[in-house]
């Protein structure tokens, strides 16, 4: 049985970002991760979920796009998102589609893994966590 070896795809489509966006990765993994897609740190350490290489390429790029601006955006504000639009169109559009591969997931497992918090990935990423939207309220 030949498995085609999309973890190694995976890292070269990393990497190519990373050019491409002039980050300098110090370690990149990918490993088994439960509760969300990926993390980084700012000591230039990315891991991403084991479970990211089987899906389609375009959430690769969402969530490798996602972290990798987290290495000079280190939060979810205007800047990051116009520039998450500029590199990839309607990125939300993936975001929910992770997330509901996520909620799928969570359901099959019967595991509570909404509302871990994500120390690693700057404070909370509710973005590339692996759990559903947190309910908006609204402003009233
Ligand atoms: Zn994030």
């Amino acid at each position: 049985m030949k498995a085609i070896d999309h973890k190694g795809q995976f890292k070269q489509r990393v990497r190519l970002w990373a050019d491409k966006l002039d980050v300098k990765i110090v370690w990149l993994g990918v490993r088994p991760m439960r509760n969300k897609w990926a993390s980084c740190s700012t000591a230039g350490h990315l891991n991403f979920s084991d479970e990211l290489p089987a899906l389609k390429s375009e959430l690769w790029d969402y969530v490798i796009v996602h972290e990798l601006l987290h290495f000079s955006v280190p939060n979810h504000g205007k800047l990051w998102k116009s520039l998450m639009r500029a590199h990839l169109g309607e990125y939300e559009a993936y975001e929910g589609e992770l997330k509901q591969i996520a909620g799928n997931k969570a359901q099959q497992r019967t595991l509570t893994l909404l509302n871990l918090s994500l120390n690693d990935h700057y404070g909370a990423c509710p973005r590339t966590t692996m759990g559903t939207k947190r309910k908006s309220t609204g402003k009233s």
